[in-house]
């Protein structure tokens, strides 16, 4: 592994920090805590921690001996001094005298210790650093020394590589009692540079951030060299079909079959993320892959995130996608009894009451194709997959000098279902469409983006398509939540496919369509253009099939239901002079909505559609809002507030319409009109 540290940089950093009153040692911390936390081999998602040692001054002016420790939630990558909190160190030395410390004591003792209480939660392994007496202590989860660690032999193997350089600390769970042997271990040989974690990782520790940073550098790098020079190819490949599906075709089956069905007909759902690459390829397509991910996991904390590893599919043939559904539900349902059993076999040790985890993978590997993280949100689905590519990583040195033989399931339960972990996933609780993917036609012009910006304030990931693919990103990134800007012309089918397509390969698939593109054209009905009639019905009635086809092809893959949302017009119903272009597609759209809410209810799909008028959007410009209300001899606020409610009707009323479209369970072939009050517009 390459040594990053570099004087110049590390001065730059130092000088930096001193103009805001931060110190060199800590300056150095950063810099450090930051090269480590850039590497995913070393450092993934909290895997990992850095401390010093040092003074504090309190609020009183007392300076302090403190510990200034990774606190919880900060990436090390980015690490700010702010991420590193300070902690009395004599308390926490104190602690050592203790038999026994509790979890919920532990960090009620560090967060009792802390110069500043706003700080965030220290690291769980915070004990471990304040044991260990020098000024720098850095840990990691490296995935070449995970490779020596995951054996059965792994105690003999480490005294093979390292000598004794470093000590061997056997497995124990993360806290007090690791912290007490990791400092009895050293106490008993103090000569040494680090310590190896069994099943876990490493520490290494000096008086110089450098010196402590560069040891890290060399032990792991002792480990890779162990694992390139003694190893043998650890993969058999399995033969694959001739013609494999694409990712996208399989995607919305597999996101279909990991959602958790709540029953009557409610699913908390998931997103997934996809990826592929030589590494990936390898492990899925090996003849074990399957015996490999049933072992467990190659640290003990990947399980707050892949939970007992990863489950493998066979490769999906092109020409036998229909059987390949079957071949999914049956693997989903293998894995999640699995899981139940392991659930139920440790649960039932202790007295302790727990309540299961959804028994889904959070990672799916596909023969022939890569790899899928799953998770409630892009985000998690994300660091499902990274976590994905770094046990391989793992697995792939454990295999190739010996046998990937991980913390066995037993152990792994104590730390998926710690107390610790359990409060931190109660305290995340989800949105209203958290899981779920929108997708909206028209994103761009008034209405859909304020329906975007809504859906994904509630939680959805949202794909913004729009004949204007940069108007479309534009409301995207605003909109937030990891959602994407599509352009997209509606009237096109294949370019209405590809769109869909993009939502399948970018979420895994779809929940809710807002069918919302539309424009009108003025004309006296009898004395139209044909052409423009046509073209009218181009736009706004047949791309509405056009997307909302599309929609249930992906909901009938997935198998949870869906949502079809319509933006029918006022017109639909109440027919305004001159407006016939617009309102009999509409009217025809209107009906669309209801047939498929006809045809598709017994799937779990529902179709409703709403029913705005008089909205500044590109339908009604702000020149037409003018000469309207100057040829009705009003004010501009005059005539758009003229309804019952005596209210202008915004963008916002609509998304807020269609928002309870997406919600309402029960809710099916239902217009709801948002104009303010027209009794004339009425539905009876
Ligand atoms: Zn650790």
């Amino acid at each position: 592994m390459k040594n990053l540290w570099n004087d110049g940089e590390a001065e730059k950093l130092v000088s930096e920090y001193a103009k805001k009153g931060v110190d060199r040692d800590l300056a150095l911390r950063v810099y450090t805590t930051r090269l480590l936390g850039g590497e995913p081999r070393l450092v993934l998602h909290g895997g990992g921690n850095t401390s010093l040692k040092t003074k504090a001054t309190d609020i009183l002016g007392e300076e302090w001996d403190v510990l200034c420790v990774k606190g919880s939630g900060w990436d090390m990558a980015v690490i700010e001094p702010a991420g590193l909190p300070a902690v009395k160190l004599d308390s926490l030395l104190k602690a050592r005298r203790l038999d026994m410390l509790s979890d919920e004591d532990m960090v009620a003792m560090q967060r009792a210790n802390l110069i500043d209480p706003s700080s965030p939660n220290p690291s769980i392994e915070t004990l471990l650093h304040a044991f260990l007496p020098h000024k720098f202590v850095d840990h990691t989860h490296s995935t070449a020394i995970l490779a020596l660690v995951d054996q059965d032999d792994s105690e003999r193997l480490c005294r093979k590589v390292f000598g004794d350089r470093m000590g061997f600390v056997p497995y124990i769970k993360p806290g007090f009692d690791l912290a007490k042997a990791a400092a009895d271990i050293y106490d008993a040989d103090p000569s040494v540079e680090g310590l190896i974690l069994d099943k876990h990782g490493i520490f290494t520790f000096a008086e110089s951030a450098r010196e402590a940073y560069e040891l890290m550098i060399r032990y792991v790098t002792m480990a890779e060299d162990y694992v390139a020079q003694n190893g043998k190819q650890p993969f058999t490949p399995v033969s694959l079909p001739g013609e494999l599906a694409s990712p996208a075709e399989i995607a919305s089956m597999l996101r279909g079959a990991v959602a958790v069905d709540k029953g009557e007909g409610r699913f908390d759902r998931m997103v997934s993320e996809f990826r592929t690459s030589d590494a990936i390829l390898e492990f899925a397509n090996a003849e074990n892959a399957d015996d490999l991910s049933k072992r467990g996991v190659s640290t003990p904390d990947l399980s707050i995130r892949i939970k007992t590893g990863p489950m493998v599919l066979p490769a999906p043939e092109k020409s036998k996608l229909s059987a390949y559904r079957k071949v999914i539900e049956e693997r989903i349902a293998d894995f999640s009894t699995r899981y139940r059993k392991y659930f139920e076999t440790n649960d039932a040790r202790d007295d302790v009451s727990r309540t299961m985890l959804d028994p889904m993978p959070r990672l799916t590997f596909v023969q022939g194709l890569g790899l899928f993280g799953h998770g409630r949100t892009l985000k998690e689905a994300k660091i499902a997959a990274d976590v994905g590519e770094m046990l391989i990583d793992a697995i792939r040195g454990a295999e190739s000098i010996g046998s990937f033989s991980p913390l066995p399931l037993s152990d792994l339960f104590e730390l998926e279902y710690w107390s610790l972990e359990q409060a931190k996933i109660a305290a995340n609780k989800p949105k209203p469409l958290t899981g779920q993917v929108a997708l909206v036609t028209g994103g761009a012009g008034a209405i859909g983006a304020a329906t975007a910006k809504l859906f994904a304030a509630q939680g959805a990931h949202v794909v913004v398509v729009d004949l204007n693919g940069e108007k479309a990103k534009a409301v995207a990134k605003e909109a937030g939540n990891g959602s994407i800007g599509v352009a997209a012309d509606v009237t096109d089918p294949a370019s209405v496919r590809a769109a869909f397509d993009e939502a399948v390969e970018t979420f895994g698939g779809l929940d809710i369509l807002v069918s919302n593109a539309g424009a009108a054209w003025e004309g006296k009905i009898g004395e139209i253009d044909d052409a423009l009639l046509r073209r009218s019905f181009e736009l706004n009635f047949f791309a509405h099939q056009t997307a909302a086809q599309n929609a249930v092809r992906i909901f009938k893959e997935q198998g949870t239901g869906g949502v079809l949302l319509f933006n029918a017009s006022k017109q639909a119903v109440n027919p305004g002079a001159n407006f016939g272009a617009y309102g009999l597609p509409k009217a025809a759209t209107l009906f669309l909505s209801r047939q498929y809410a006809l045809e598709y209810g017994p799937l779990g799909i529902r179709s409703n559609a709403v029913n705005a008028d008089r909205i500044r959007s590109g339908l009604l410009t702000d020149e037409m809002v003018a000469s309207r209300s100057k040829a009705r001899g009003l004010s501009e606020k005059d005539y758009m507030s003229g309804n019952l409610l005596g209210q202008e009707v915004r963008a916002e009323h609509v998304a807020q319409a269609f928002l309870h479209h997406a919600l309402a369970e029960r809710t099916t072939a239902d217009v709801t009109t948002v104009d303010g009050g027209n009794m004339a517009a009425a539905l009876r």
